[in-house]
Protein backbone atom coordinates (compact mmCIF):
# COMPACT_ATOMS: atom_id res chain seq x y z
CA UNK A 1 0.00 0.00 0.00
CA UNK A 2 1.29 3.21 -0.66
CA UNK A 3 1.38 6.30 1.49
CA UNK A 4 -1.69 9.42 0.68
CA UNK A 5 0.79 12.00 0.88
CA UNK A 6 1.49 14.70 -1.87
CA UNK A 7 4.15 14.54 -4.28
CA UNK A 8 6.07 17.47 -4.06
CA UNK A 9 9.17 16.82 -6.10
CA UNK A 10 12.49 18.27 -4.43
CA UNK A 11 13.26 20.73 -7.00
CA UNK A 12 16.06 23.53 -6.42
CA UNK A 13 14.49 26.29 -7.30
CA UNK A 14 11.83 25.56 -4.58
CA UNK A 15 14.91 26.47 -2.35
CA UNK A 16 14.68 30.18 -3.70
CA UNK A 17 10.46 30.65 -4.10
CA UNK A 18 11.07 29.75 -0.53
CA UNK A 19 13.73 32.15 0.41
CA UNK A 20 11.40 35.14 -1.17
CA UNK A 21 8.45 34.28 0.49
CA UNK A 22 9.93 34.06 3.71
CA UNK A 23 13.05 35.69 4.08
CA UNK A 24 12.32 38.12 0.78
CA UNK A 25 13.85 41.63 2.64
CA UNK A 26 16.87 39.52 3.85
CA UNK A 27 20.46 40.81 2.56
CA UNK A 28 23.03 39.35 -0.11
CA UNK A 29 26.37 41.57 0.30
CA UNK A 30 28.71 41.08 -2.59
CA UNK A 31 32.31 42.51 -2.89
CA UNK A 32 31.55 42.68 -6.53
CA UNK A 33 34.51 42.16 -9.08
CA UNK A 34 34.05 46.05 -10.38
CA UNK A 35 34.65 46.93 -6.99
CA UNK A 36 32.46 48.28 -4.79
CA UNK A 37 30.09 46.50 -2.12
CA UNK A 38 26.96 45.27 -4.02
CA UNK A 39 23.66 44.88 -1.57
CA UNK A 40 20.32 42.86 -2.85
CA UNK A 41 17.98 40.90 -0.91
CA UNK A 42 16.56 37.10 -1.59
CA UNK A 43 13.62 38.87 -3.29
CA UNK A 44 15.67 40.65 -5.76
CA UNK A 45 17.72 37.07 -6.62
CA UNK A 46 14.15 35.34 -6.99
CA UNK A 47 13.25 37.87 -9.53
CA UNK A 48 16.74 37.95 -11.24
CA UNK A 49 16.95 34.30 -11.36
CA UNK A 50 13.66 34.18 -13.36
CA UNK A 51 14.81 36.73 -15.79
CA UNK A 52 17.78 34.85 -16.14
CA UNK A 53 15.67 31.19 -17.21
CA UNK A 54 13.24 33.15 -19.23
CA UNK A 55 16.46 35.17 -21.37
CA UNK A 56 18.21 31.72 -21.20
CA UNK A 57 15.48 29.50 -23.03
CA UNK A 58 14.92 33.43 -25.20
CA UNK A 59 18.60 32.20 -26.31
CA UNK A 60 17.62 28.50 -27.30
CA UNK A 61 18.59 26.61 -24.05
CA UNK A 62 16.50 24.16 -22.22
CA UNK A 63 16.81 20.85 -20.60
CA UNK A 64 20.12 19.01 -20.23
CA UNK A 65 22.31 21.82 -21.50
CA UNK A 66 25.12 22.14 -19.63
CA UNK A 67 26.20 26.00 -19.15
CA UNK A 68 29.36 26.78 -17.37
CA UNK A 69 30.20 29.09 -14.78
CA UNK A 70 33.86 30.99 -14.56
CA UNK A 71 32.89 33.18 -11.22
CA UNK A 72 34.11 34.29 -7.80
CA UNK A 73 31.36 34.33 -5.81
CA UNK A 74 28.48 36.54 -5.66
CA UNK A 75 25.06 37.29 -6.13
CA UNK A 76 25.37 37.23 -9.99
CA UNK A 77 27.10 33.77 -9.69
CA UNK A 78 23.62 32.36 -7.53
CA UNK A 79 21.07 34.20 -9.73
CA UNK A 80 22.94 32.52 -12.49
CA UNK A 81 22.97 28.80 -11.07
CA UNK A 82 19.09 29.28 -9.85
CA UNK A 83 18.17 30.54 -13.14
CA UNK A 84 20.16 27.61 -15.03
CA UNK A 85 18.41 25.64 -12.73
CA UNK A 86 15.14 26.67 -13.33
CA UNK A 87 14.77 25.60 -16.96
CA UNK A 88 16.16 22.31 -15.96
CA UNK A 89 19.74 23.15 -17.61
CA UNK A 90 22.89 22.06 -15.37
CA UNK A 91 24.94 24.42 -14.06
CA UNK A 92 28.69 23.77 -14.59
CA UNK A 93 31.49 25.03 -12.31
CA UNK A 94 34.75 25.86 -13.72
CA UNK A 95 37.69 25.99 -11.85
CA UNK A 96 39.83 28.91 -12.97
CA UNK A 97 43.18 27.65 -10.98
CA UNK A 98 43.35 25.04 -13.28
CA UNK A 99 45.83 25.28 -16.23
CA UNK A 100 43.55 26.55 -19.06
CA UNK A 101 44.13 23.38 -20.83
CA UNK A 102 42.36 20.89 -18.71
CA UNK A 103 39.75 23.95 -17.89
CA UNK A 104 39.09 23.47 -21.96
CA UNK A 105 39.12 19.71 -21.81
CA UNK A 106 36.72 19.63 -18.87
CA UNK A 107 34.18 22.05 -20.71
CA UNK A 108 34.86 20.06 -24.21
CA UNK A 109 34.27 16.89 -22.53
CA UNK A 110 31.00 18.15 -20.06
CA UNK A 111 29.57 19.63 -23.79
CA UNK A 112 29.41 23.13 -22.28
CA UNK A 113 26.83 25.27 -24.37
CA UNK A 114 27.15 28.51 -22.87
CA UNK A 115 29.14 30.27 -20.40
CA UNK A 116 28.76 32.73 -17.46
CA UNK A 117 32.32 34.37 -16.64
CA UNK A 118 33.58 36.97 -14.65
CA UNK A 119 35.41 40.16 -15.71
CA UNK A 120 38.44 38.36 -13.96
CA UNK A 121 38.44 35.60 -16.49
CA UNK A 122 37.79 37.18 -19.90
CA UNK A 123 41.07 36.72 -21.01
CA UNK A 124 41.48 32.88 -19.45
CA UNK A 125 38.21 32.17 -21.88
CA UNK A 126 39.57 34.01 -24.55
CA UNK A 127 42.75 31.54 -24.88
CA UNK A 128 40.88 28.42 -24.63
CA UNK A 129 37.00 28.85 -26.23
CA UNK A 130 38.43 28.35 -29.76
CA UNK A 131 38.97 24.79 -28.22
CA UNK A 132 35.32 24.22 -26.89
CA UNK A 133 33.60 23.56 -30.01
CA UNK A 134 30.25 22.95 -28.25
CA UNK A 135 30.72 26.66 -27.24
CA UNK A 136 28.00 29.42 -28.68
CA UNK A 137 26.92 32.06 -26.00
CA UNK A 138 29.29 33.66 -23.64
CA UNK A 139 27.47 36.23 -21.18
CA UNK A 140 30.08 38.20 -19.25
CA UNK A 141 28.70 38.92 -15.59
CA UNK A 142 29.13 42.96 -15.61
CA UNK A 143 27.26 45.57 -17.00
CA UNK A 144 27.54 47.55 -20.68
CA UNK A 145 29.91 50.15 -18.62
CA UNK A 146 32.49 47.23 -17.44
CA UNK A 147 32.60 45.53 -20.63
CA UNK A 148 36.00 45.09 -21.98
CA UNK A 149 36.86 44.64 -25.41
CA UNK A 150 37.21 41.33 -26.41
CA UNK A 151 37.80 38.46 -28.87
CA UNK A 152 35.25 36.13 -27.57
CA UNK A 153 32.53 36.26 -30.59
CA UNK A 154 29.15 37.76 -29.82
CA UNK A 155 30.35 38.21 -25.90
CA UNK A 156 27.60 39.75 -23.84
CA UNK A 157 26.88 41.93 -20.89
CA UNK A 158 25.09 40.24 -18.53
CA UNK A 159 23.00 43.07 -17.16
CA UNK A 160 21.68 44.34 -20.61
CA UNK A 161 21.51 40.64 -21.63
CA UNK A 162 18.83 40.09 -18.44
CA UNK A 163 16.75 43.22 -19.03
CA UNK A 164 15.76 41.84 -22.40
CA UNK A 165 13.45 39.29 -19.82
CA UNK A 166 10.60 41.07 -18.11
CA UNK A 167 10.58 38.02 -15.50
CA UNK A 168 6.92 36.80 -16.32
CA UNK A 169 8.55 33.15 -16.00
CA UNK A 170 7.05 30.07 -14.37
CA UNK A 171 9.71 27.42 -13.48
CA UNK A 172 9.60 24.72 -15.41
CA UNK A 173 8.99 21.36 -13.64
CA UNK A 174 10.20 17.70 -14.00
CA UNK A 175 11.82 15.05 -12.04
CA UNK A 176 13.44 15.33 -9.09
CA UNK A 177 16.25 12.87 -10.62
CA UNK A 178 17.11 15.26 -13.20
CA UNK A 179 20.55 17.09 -13.42
CA UNK A 180 20.70 20.49 -11.65
CA UNK A 181 24.86 20.68 -11.41
CA UNK A 182 28.06 19.72 -12.36
CA UNK A 183 31.44 19.88 -11.08
CA UNK A 184 34.99 17.85 -12.38
CA UNK A 185 37.23 16.70 -9.28
CA UNK A 186 40.66 18.50 -8.89
CA UNK A 187 42.23 15.01 -10.73
CA UNK A 188 45.82 14.52 -9.04
CA UNK A 189 46.26 11.75 -11.23
CA UNK A 190 44.62 11.05 -14.14
CA UNK A 191 41.70 13.40 -16.00
CA UNK A 192 39.44 14.87 -14.38
CA UNK A 193 35.94 13.24 -13.76
CA UNK A 194 32.89 14.96 -13.93
CA UNK A 195 30.16 14.48 -10.95
CA UNK A 196 26.84 15.23 -11.91
CA UNK A 197 23.80 16.10 -9.15
CA UNK A 198 20.79 16.29 -9.11
CA UNK A 199 17.96 18.55 -7.60
CA UNK A 200 17.18 15.77 -5.25
CA UNK A 201 20.79 15.44 -4.03
CA UNK A 202 21.13 19.29 -4.05
CA UNK A 203 18.27 19.94 -2.08
CA UNK A 204 18.36 17.08 0.39
CA UNK A 205 22.10 17.78 0.99
CA UNK A 206 20.83 21.54 1.76
CA UNK A 207 18.84 19.79 4.85
CA UNK A 208 22.05 17.44 5.52
CA UNK A 209 24.15 20.65 5.88
CA UNK A 210 21.89 23.23 7.37
CA UNK A 211 20.73 20.81 10.49
CA UNK A 212 22.36 21.80 13.93
CA UNK A 213 25.14 18.85 14.65
CA UNK A 214 25.98 19.39 10.69
CA UNK A 215 26.89 23.20 10.03
CA UNK A 216 23.85 24.18 12.20
CA UNK A 217 22.98 27.25 10.37
CA UNK A 218 19.03 29.71 10.67
CA UNK A 219 17.75 32.47 9.85
CA UNK A 220 19.50 34.22 12.28
CA UNK A 221 23.02 33.66 11.11
CA UNK A 222 25.10 35.47 8.31
CA UNK A 223 26.84 33.61 6.67
CA UNK A 224 30.15 34.14 4.53
CA UNK A 225 30.90 31.19 2.09
CA UNK A 226 34.58 32.14 1.71
CA UNK A 227 35.08 28.34 0.26
CA UNK A 228 34.42 29.34 -3.70
CA UNK A 229 31.01 28.13 -5.52
CA UNK A 230 33.76 26.25 -7.83
CA UNK A 231 34.70 24.30 -5.27
CA UNK A 232 32.35 21.53 -4.72
CA UNK A 233 29.12 23.39 -4.16
CA UNK A 234 30.82 26.34 -2.01
CA UNK A 235 30.06 23.31 0.44
CA UNK A 236 25.95 23.34 -0.16
CA UNK A 237 25.89 26.79 1.30
CA UNK A 238 24.40 28.07 -1.84
CA UNK A 239 21.62 26.00 -1.18
CA UNK A 240 21.33 25.74 2.50
CA UNK A 241 21.57 29.17 3.01
CA UNK A 242 18.48 30.48 0.95
CA UNK A 243 16.93 27.21 2.91
CA UNK A 244 17.07 28.86 6.16
CA UNK A 245 17.09 32.54 5.10
CA UNK A 246 20.04 33.44 6.75
CA UNK A 247 22.00 36.81 5.63
CA UNK A 248 24.77 36.31 2.94
CA UNK A 249 28.03 37.53 2.54
CA UNK A 250 29.60 36.81 -0.68
CA UNK A 251 33.63 37.81 -1.27
CA UNK A 252 33.87 37.94 -4.82
CA UNK A 253 37.75 37.65 -5.68
CA UNK A 254 39.45 39.11 -2.76
CA UNK A 255 40.09 36.51 -0.44
CA UNK A 256 43.40 37.79 1.61
CA UNK A 257 42.90 38.26 4.98
CA UNK A 258 42.74 42.20 5.06
CA UNK A 259 39.49 41.55 2.94
CA UNK A 260 38.14 38.59 4.21
CA UNK A 261 38.44 40.68 8.33
CA UNK A 262 36.70 43.59 6.40
CA UNK A 263 33.29 41.67 5.49
CA UNK A 264 33.68 39.74 8.54
CA UNK A 265 33.58 42.99 10.47
CA UNK A 266 31.45 45.13 8.75
CA UNK A 267 28.63 42.43 8.09
CA UNK A 268 28.77 40.90 11.29
CA UNK A 269 29.14 37.61 10.11
CA UNK A 270 28.43 34.34 12.64
CA UNK A 271 29.22 31.47 10.24
CA UNK A 272 31.57 31.21 7.60
CA UNK A 273 33.30 28.10 5.96
CA UNK A 274 36.89 27.78 4.14
CA UNK A 275 40.36 25.92 4.02
CA UNK A 276 42.83 25.39 6.27
CA UNK A 277 45.27 27.51 4.21
CA UNK A 278 42.12 30.86 3.89
CA UNK A 279 42.21 30.42 8.21
CA UNK A 280 45.66 30.56 8.50
CA UNK A 281 46.42 33.46 6.57
CA UNK A 282 43.72 35.18 8.58
CA UNK A 283 45.09 34.04 11.65
CA UNK A 284 48.36 36.17 10.63
CA UNK A 285 46.40 39.25 9.97
CA UNK A 286 44.82 39.32 13.15
CA UNK A 287 48.02 38.68 14.79
CA UNK A 288 49.61 41.32 13.06
CA UNK A 289 47.03 43.81 13.29
CA UNK A 290 45.85 43.01 16.94
CA UNK A 291 41.80 42.82 15.26
CA UNK A 292 39.38 40.40 17.27
CA UNK A 293 36.60 38.69 15.88
CA UNK A 294 33.49 39.52 18.08
CA UNK A 295 30.51 38.62 16.10
CA UNK A 296 31.88 35.19 14.48
CA UNK A 297 30.15 32.28 16.20
CA UNK A 298 31.83 29.72 14.08
CA UNK A 299 33.72 28.72 11.47
CA UNK A 300 33.68 24.82 9.85
CA UNK A 301 37.05 24.15 8.27
CA UNK A 302 37.59 21.39 5.92
CA UNK A 303 39.39 20.05 2.77
CA UNK A 304 42.67 19.14 3.94
CA UNK A 305 42.53 18.45 7.19
CA UNK A 306 43.25 21.61 9.96
CA UNK A 307 45.95 21.57 11.83
CA UNK A 308 45.28 21.54 15.91
CA UNK A 309 47.34 24.91 16.11
CA UNK A 310 44.49 26.43 14.32
CA UNK A 311 41.89 24.82 16.00
CA UNK A 312 43.14 26.04 19.56
CA UNK A 313 43.63 29.80 18.29
CA UNK A 314 40.15 30.31 17.22
CA UNK A 315 38.66 29.28 20.17
CA UNK A 316 40.87 29.76 22.60
CA UNK A 317 42.49 33.51 21.24
CA UNK A 318 39.02 34.61 19.40
CA UNK A 319 36.00 32.98 21.01
CA UNK A 320 35.25 30.94 17.86
CA UNK A 321 33.97 27.46 17.66
CA UNK A 322 36.16 25.27 14.94
CA UNK A 323 34.01 22.31 13.47
CA UNK A 324 36.49 20.06 11.45
CA UNK A 325 34.61 18.72 8.53
CA UNK A 326 35.58 16.24 5.82
CA UNK A 327 34.27 15.93 2.00
CA UNK A 328 34.53 15.27 -1.23
CA UNK A 329 33.08 16.80 -5.10
CA UNK A 330 31.89 13.16 -5.28
CA UNK A 331 29.74 14.15 -1.86
CA UNK A 332 28.17 17.17 -2.67
CA UNK A 333 30.27 17.31 -0.28
CA UNK A 334 29.75 17.05 3.20
CA UNK A 335 30.61 13.65 4.40
CA UNK A 336 31.66 14.03 8.08
CA UNK A 337 31.76 17.46 10.91
CA UNK A 338 33.40 17.45 14.02
CA UNK A 339 30.48 18.64 16.49
CA UNK A 340 30.07 16.84 19.96
CA UNK A 341 28.06 14.27 21.16
CA UNK A 342 27.25 14.56 24.93
CA UNK A 343 29.92 11.70 25.66
CA UNK A 344 32.45 14.17 24.21
CA UNK A 345 31.01 17.58 25.14
CA UNK A 346 32.27 17.66 28.23
CA UNK A 347 35.80 17.42 27.04
CA UNK A 348 38.24 20.29 27.61
CA UNK A 349 41.58 21.08 26.74
CA UNK A 350 43.89 19.16 24.71
CA UNK A 351 41.30 15.98 25.27
CA UNK A 352 38.84 17.56 23.43
CA UNK A 353 41.56 19.19 20.87
CA UNK A 354 42.49 15.80 19.88
CA UNK A 355 38.86 14.65 19.69
CA UNK A 356 38.44 18.10 17.43
CA UNK A 357 41.53 16.81 15.17
CA UNK A 358 39.19 14.19 14.04
CA UNK A 359 37.14 15.09 10.46
CA UNK A 360 34.24 13.89 12.81
CA UNK A 361 30.74 11.74 12.10
CA UNK A 362 28.74 11.47 9.52
CA UNK A 363 25.46 13.26 9.67
CA UNK A 364 22.44 11.03 8.49
CA UNK A 365 22.27 11.03 4.91
CA UNK A 366 25.80 9.77 5.05
CA UNK A 367 26.69 6.05 5.53
CA UNK A 368 30.41 5.26 6.12
CA UNK A 369 32.38 2.17 6.53
CA UNK A 370 36.24 0.77 6.65
CA UNK A 371 37.55 -1.85 4.71
CA UNK A 372 40.94 -3.19 4.34
CA UNK A 373 41.98 -4.59 0.71
CA UNK A 374 39.82 -7.63 0.12
CA UNK A 375 36.83 -5.53 1.39
CA UNK A 376 36.32 -6.92 4.70
CA UNK A 377 34.81 -4.33 6.78
CA UNK A 378 37.30 -3.15 9.93
CA UNK A 379 36.32 -2.59 13.43
CA UNK A 380 35.57 1.15 14.82
CA UNK A 381 38.24 0.62 17.28
CA UNK A 382 39.91 4.52 16.38
CA UNK A 383 42.90 3.01 15.15
CA UNK A 384 42.39 0.10 12.74
CA UNK A 385 42.93 2.20 8.89
CA UNK A 386 41.58 1.07 6.07
CA UNK A 387 40.00 2.44 2.56
CA UNK A 388 37.01 5.03 3.30
CA UNK A 389 33.77 3.71 1.72
CA UNK A 390 30.27 6.24 1.49
CA UNK A 391 26.89 6.00 -0.03
CA UNK A 392 23.77 7.99 0.79
CA UNK A 393 21.66 10.43 -1.53
CA UNK A 394 23.79 12.91 -2.40
CA UNK A 395 26.57 10.20 -3.22
CA UNK A 396 28.31 9.92 -6.25
CA UNK A 397 26.84 6.76 -7.99
CA UNK A 398 28.71 6.93 -11.34
CA UNK A 399 30.79 9.80 -12.77
CA UNK A 400 29.58 11.43 -16.24
CA UNK A 401 30.50 9.51 -19.39
CA UNK A 402 31.17 6.10 -17.39
CA UNK A 403 34.59 7.24 -15.82
CA UNK A 404 36.16 5.63 -12.96
CA UNK A 405 33.70 3.01 -12.89
CA UNK A 406 36.56 0.61 -10.17
CA UNK A 407 35.59 3.14 -7.71
CA UNK A 408 31.71 2.14 -7.40
CA UNK A 409 30.64 -1.10 -5.99
CA UNK A 410 27.46 -3.37 -6.55
CA UNK A 411 25.74 -2.67 -3.14
CA UNK A 412 26.40 1.36 -3.63
CA UNK A 413 29.76 1.90 -1.87
CA UNK A 414 31.86 4.52 -2.90
CA UNK A 415 35.67 3.91 -2.82
CA UNK A 416 36.91 7.67 -1.58
CA UNK A 417 40.39 6.89 -1.69
CA UNK A 418 41.36 7.87 1.24
CA UNK A 419 42.45 6.06 4.33
CA UNK A 420 40.67 6.59 7.56
CA UNK A 421 39.83 5.24 11.15
CA UNK A 422 36.37 5.79 12.98
CA UNK A 423 36.26 5.28 16.62
CA UNK A 424 33.50 3.30 18.89
CA UNK A 425 31.85 6.92 19.11
CA UNK A 426 31.16 7.00 15.34
CA UNK A 427 34.20 9.70 14.85
CA UNK A 428 35.89 9.08 11.63
CA UNK A 429 40.29 10.82 11.20
CA UNK A 430 41.53 10.83 7.68
CA UNK A 431 45.36 9.39 7.99
CA UNK A 432 45.57 9.83 4.11
CA UNK A 433 44.99 9.55 0.63
CA UNK A 434 45.56 6.32 -0.55
CA UNK A 435 48.39 6.88 -3.11
CA UNK A 436 49.70 8.92 -0.41
CA UNK A 437 50.01 6.73 2.38
CA UNK A 438 54.00 5.94 3.28
CA UNK A 439 54.21 1.82 3.29
CA UNK A 440 57.48 0.88 5.42
CA UNK A 441 57.92 -2.92 5.23
CA UNK A 442 54.17 -3.44 5.09
CA UNK A 443 52.59 -0.69 7.87
CA UNK A 444 51.35 1.91 6.42
CA UNK A 445 52.69 5.68 7.81
CA UNK A 446 50.16 8.02 7.80
CA UNK A 447 51.64 11.15 6.34
CA UNK A 448 48.71 13.25 7.68
CA UNK A 449 49.38 12.84 11.27
CA UNK A 450 53.27 13.60 10.41
CA UNK A 451 52.55 16.49 8.79
CA UNK A 452 50.05 17.73 11.60
CA UNK A 453 52.67 17.82 13.98
CA UNK A 454 55.30 19.20 12.03
CA UNK A 455 53.64 22.30 11.40
CA UNK A 456 53.07 22.28 15.46
CA UNK A 457 56.65 23.49 15.76
CA UNK A 458 56.70 27.76 15.89
CA UNK A 459 58.92 28.08 13.19
CA UNK A 460 57.56 25.74 10.61
CA UNK A 461 55.41 27.36 8.29
CA UNK A 462 53.95 24.27 5.99
CA UNK A 463 55.28 20.22 5.82
CA UNK A 464 54.45 17.56 3.92
CA UNK A 465 55.52 14.14 4.10
CA UNK A 466 56.26 11.69 1.46
CA UNK A 467 57.68 8.20 0.98
CA UNK A 468 61.11 7.58 -0.52
CA UNK A 469 62.52 4.67 -1.50
CA UNK A 470 64.41 2.61 1.08
CA UNK A 471 66.47 -0.73 0.24
CA UNK A 472 65.31 -2.07 3.46
CA UNK A 473 61.77 -0.42 4.29
CA UNK A 474 60.58 -0.31 0.51
CA UNK A 475 59.51 3.38 1.28
CA UNK A 476 60.71 5.75 4.35
CA UNK A 477 59.17 9.40 5.63
CA UNK A 478 60.84 12.22 4.22
CA UNK A 479 59.72 15.40 5.96
CA UNK A 480 59.41 18.48 3.29
CA UNK A 481 59.33 21.63 4.84
CA UNK A 482 58.90 25.13 4.00
CA UNK A 483 60.04 27.68 7.27
CA UNK A 484 58.33 30.50 8.46
CA UNK A 485 60.32 34.18 6.96
CA UNK A 486 63.17 34.74 9.27
CA UNK A 487 63.38 31.90 10.83
CA UNK A 488 66.19 28.96 10.30
CA UNK A 489 65.23 25.60 12.62
CA UNK A 490 67.52 22.85 11.87
CA UNK A 491 66.84 18.89 11.05
CA UNK A 492 67.45 18.06 14.51
CA UNK A 493 65.29 20.53 16.54
CA UNK A 494 61.98 19.71 14.05
CA UNK A 495 62.97 16.13 14.69
CA UNK A 496 63.62 16.30 18.52
CA UNK A 497 60.23 18.41 18.50
CA UNK A 498 58.30 15.88 16.75
CA UNK A 499 60.24 12.65 19.12
CA UNK A 500 57.69 11.35 21.62
CA UNK A 501 54.67 12.42 19.94
CA UNK A 502 54.02 9.41 17.13
CA UNK A 503 55.67 6.01 17.31
CA UNK A 504 59.26 5.78 17.16
CA UNK A 505 59.30 4.09 13.76
CA UNK A 506 57.02 6.54 11.79
CA UNK A 507 59.75 9.31 12.70
CA UNK A 508 60.58 10.45 9.38
CA UNK A 509 64.59 9.53 8.62
CA UNK A 510 65.29 12.90 7.37
CA UNK A 511 64.11 16.73 6.61
CA UNK A 512 64.11 18.46 3.30
CA UNK A 513 63.84 22.36 3.45
CA UNK A 514 62.22 23.93 0.62
CA UNK A 515 61.08 27.24 -0.17
CA UNK A 516 57.73 26.53 -1.52
CA UNK A 517 55.32 22.92 -1.64
CA UNK A 518 53.12 22.83 -4.54
CA UNK A 519 49.79 22.79 -4.05
CA UNK A 520 46.72 21.44 -6.42
CA UNK A 521 43.79 23.84 -7.87
CA UNK A 522 42.05 23.39 -4.74
CA UNK A 523 44.49 23.65 -2.38
CA UNK A 524 45.83 20.58 -1.49
CA UNK A 525 49.31 19.44 -1.59
CA UNK A 526 50.52 18.22 -4.62
CA UNK A 527 52.02 14.91 -3.81
CA UNK A 528 52.38 13.51 -6.71
CA UNK A 529 55.02 16.84 -7.86
CA UNK A 530 57.10 16.58 -4.46
CA UNK A 531 57.67 12.53 -4.91
CA UNK A 532 59.03 13.68 -8.49
CA UNK A 533 61.11 16.18 -7.10
CA UNK A 534 62.13 14.03 -4.33
CA UNK A 535 62.56 10.68 -6.38
CA UNK A 536 66.74 10.46 -6.33
CA UNK A 537 66.38 11.26 -3.00
CA UNK A 538 68.96 9.29 -0.67
CA UNK A 539 68.05 9.46 3.22
CA UNK A 540 70.65 9.36 5.34
CA UNK A 541 69.65 5.91 6.97
CA UNK A 542 69.70 3.77 3.59
P1 LIG B 1 37.72 17.78 -3.17
O1 LIG B 1 36.80 16.91 -3.93
O2 LIG B 1 38.58 18.63 -4.02
O3 LIG B 1 37.01 18.55 -2.11
O4 LIG B 1 38.74 16.81 -2.42
C1 LIG B 1 38.30 15.81 -1.55
C2 LIG B 1 39.46 15.25 -0.78
O5 LIG B 1 40.05 16.24 0.07
C3 LIG B 1 39.09 14.13 0.15
O6 LIG B 1 38.94 12.91 -0.50
C4 LIG B 1 40.24 14.16 1.14
O7 LIG B 1 41.37 13.48 0.64
C5 LIG B 1 40.57 15.63 1.23
N1 LIG B 1 39.95 16.22 2.43
C6 LIG B 1 38.81 16.93 2.50
N2 LIG B 1 38.57 17.35 3.76
C7 LIG B 1 39.59 16.88 4.51
C8 LIG B 1 39.92 16.96 5.92
N3 LIG B 1 39.19 17.64 6.78
N4 LIG B 1 41.04 16.33 6.31
C9 LIG B 1 41.81 15.65 5.45
N5 LIG B 1 41.56 15.54 4.14
C10 LIG B 1 40.46 16.15 3.67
Amino acid sequence: MLGLMQEWPLLCHKLIDNAERQHGGREIVSRSIEGPIVRTTYADIHRRARQVAQRLEQDGFGLGDRIATLAWNTARHIEAWYGIMGIGAIYHTLNPRLFPEQIAWIMSNAGDKGIFVDLTFVPLLEKIAGSVPSLRKVIVLTDQAHMPRTTLPGAVAYEEWLAEADGAFAWRTFDENTAAGMCYTSGTTGDPKGVLYSHRSNVLHAMIAAMPDAMGISARDVVLPVVPMFHANAWGLAQSTPMVGAKLVMPGCKMDGASIYELLDSEKVTFSAAVPTVWMMLLQYLEETGNMLPNLRKVVIGGAACPRAVISKYQDKYGVEVVHAWGMTEMSPLGTLCTMKPQYETLEGEARLDAQCKQGYAPFGVEMKVTDDDDKALPWDGHTFGRLKVRGPAVARAYYGGAGAEQFDAEGWFDTGDVAHIDAGGYMQITDRAKDVIKSGGEWISTIDLENLAVGHPDVAEAAAIGVQHSKWGERPLLVVVRKPGKEPSRDEILDFMRGKVAKWWMPDDVAFVAEIPHTATGKIQKTTLRQQFRDYRLPTD
